[in-house]
């Protein structure tokens, strides 16, 4: 839903590259889609991904991951789609004149409480706020960063550099016929991965809608081939990109492992590469840090720039997403640009998302353990694969998953005196607040009602008035209830 906050992108590639695998996209974000009207699309260009299939190098199926269960608990299940389709869509929300393709920030600086960015090409930008989500090399967290170090405020863990001990090649092939690949006609994703038996390579493979094959292939480094990458990586700075870097020795090393594609003929990896436009395929590090530092000034960073997740969890993305629907629900509440303003907001953000972000970055190390060799992996793996139904379920709660974990996403109808806030789920309204017209309520009161109206399935009425503490009443079942909290819902029809 659009929050009327203006705002203008800076994207430093000439042109958006179809590059990439593919993109789990599940509970979690769906009903965000719903609300942003591009649910139903997202349908036409995903397939439903009901099971992971681990097959041995031998191609031998071994183990499966049901994720029915998830479409049970939360409404929604797990759909895959090709990465490229799913930025296309996503690039389509906005207006084309919104993006400056081609324009590299290099340096940022305030003054007069505004900020300005420097570009590559020596122009210069005004504006309230910087958001920084350039990735995992982020400029804009590295001139940060300079700057609390130069203060002498950037903690230890910050100052250290981004680690890895995988690499990863990405790609996704032409469209392919049914003929020869079978497994393009199946209108569910076939998400199958083959665990390397002496080699340390992991493949995942999906048929999307677009009836391509999607691939990736995971290698293990050993701890020095690591640090040697690492110091590879500074000599060229491309390598830590999406971009089309070369990556044709890591194909011609890895062209014989076995692929698993449901139709039992025995293939390889080079039958997908060799279908694959070379210059689609791309190498990436797959890097692991959650930073500390995400604000500083009129500056703060979402996605990749604060936090790199393994992709073993599929939730990189997921959570870059969640990071800009916080910090958008925060700044449609920003009561003005003053700096204490700004400074309470971005703290606000951080203080939501560093635990959630912690917690995902965990999963995603035990997830990758399930991909590991040797019985640690093996055993993870039957445990992921074996968990009864009740486990299921207590865990996602644990994990927060279910709907009440994005219900903080505000939907707004306008009413005569009233605006109601609604989590709208699968058409369903899961909750509503309603606050009055042209008054100020905090945030988090708001949510904590959001919270109360999904417990009680009634919809709260936040009333203006304040009670001796100077907290926010509701009334749940004409009962009052007093809420506490920081940020501001400004309400004006
Ligand atoms: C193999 C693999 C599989 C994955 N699978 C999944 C998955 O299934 N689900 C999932 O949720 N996530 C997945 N991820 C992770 C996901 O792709 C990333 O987490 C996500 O792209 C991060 O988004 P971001 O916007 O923070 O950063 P990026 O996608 O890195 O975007 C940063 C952008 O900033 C631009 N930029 C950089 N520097 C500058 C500058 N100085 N000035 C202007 N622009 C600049 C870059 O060109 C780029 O367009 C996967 C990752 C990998 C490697």
């Amino acid at each position: 839903m659009s929050s009327d906050v203006p705002y203008v992108v800076f994207e430093r590639a000439s042109t958006v590259k179809p590059l990439g695998s593919a993109m789990a996209v599940g509970p979690s974000l769906l009903p965000v889609f719903e609300q942003l009207g591009i649910y139903e699309e997202f349908l036409t260009i995903s397939n439903p991904a009901d099971e992971l299939a681990y097959y041995e190098e031998n191609t031998k199926n071994f183990q499966t991951a049901d994720h029915r269960p998830l479409e049970k608990i939360a409404g929604y299940g797990l759909r895959i789609v090709s990465r490229p389709v799913q930025h296309a869509l996503f690039l389509k929300q906005i207006p084309a004149h919104k993006i400056h393709f081609g324009h590299r920030v290099l340096n940022i600086t305030e003054e007069n409480e505004k900020v300005i960015i420097h570009l590559a090409n020596s122009e210069t930008f005004e504006g309230d706020i910087v958001v920084g989500a350039d990735g995992a090399y982020s400029a804009v967290r590295q001139r940060m960063y300079e700057k609390l170090k130069a203060k002498g405020e950037l903690p230890q863990s910050d100052m250290e550099d981004l680690p890895f001990g995988y690499t990863c090649l990405v790609g996704q092939t032409e469209v392919l016929g049914a003929e020869d690949f079978p497994i393009v006609e199946d209108p569910k994703c076939q998400f199958n991965l083959v665990l390397g038996r002496e080699r340390p390579l992991t493949v995942v493979t999906f048929n999307t809608a677009q009836k391509t094959i999607c691939w990736m292939v995971i290698h293990y480094l050993s701890t020095k081939t690591s640090k040697a990458a690492v110091e590879q990586r500074f000599r060229n700075s491309e390598n830590s990109e999406w971009g089309a870097y070369p990556a044709q020795t890591m194909c011609d090393e890895t062209r014989d492992f076995p692929v698993q594609l449901g139709d039992g003929k025995e293939r390889t990896l080079g039958d997908l590469y060799d279908r694959t436009p070379q210059h689609l395929i791309s190498k990436v590090m797959l890097e692991e840090k959650v930073f500390e530092t995400w604000h500083y000034g009129r500056t703060v960073l979402l996605g990749d720039a604060c936090h790199k997740i393994h992709p073993a969890s599929g939730q990189g993305g997921v959570t870059a997403m969640h990071d800009a629907i916080a910090l958008a629900n925060l700044l449609y509440a920003l009561p003005s640009s003053s700096s204490s303003d700004i400074t309470q907001i971005f703290e606000e953000y951080r203080s939501e998302r560093f635990p959630i972000v912690t917690q995902t970055f965990k999963d995603a190390l035990f997830a990758k353990k399930t991909i590991d060799k040797g019985i640690g992996g093996r055993l993870t793996l039957y445990l992921f694969t074996h968990m009864p139904y009740w486990l299921w379920k207590k865990v996602k709660k644990r994990k927060r998953l279910l709907p009440h974990e994005i219900m903080d996403v505000p939907s707004r109808s306008n009413e005569k005196g009233a605006v109601s806030l609604e989590v709208v789920i699968n058409k369903k309204v899961y909750a509503a607040v309603s606050l009055r017209a042209s008054t100020s309520t905090p945030g988090a009161y708001v949510r904590l009602a959001l919270q109360e109206s999904l417990r009680t399935g009634q919809v709260v009425p936040i009333v203006a008035d304040k009670d001796s503490s100077g907290r926010i009443v509701g009334l749940v079942a004409g009962t009052s209830v007093a809420f506490g909290g920081r940020s501001t819902y400004n309400v004006a029809i």
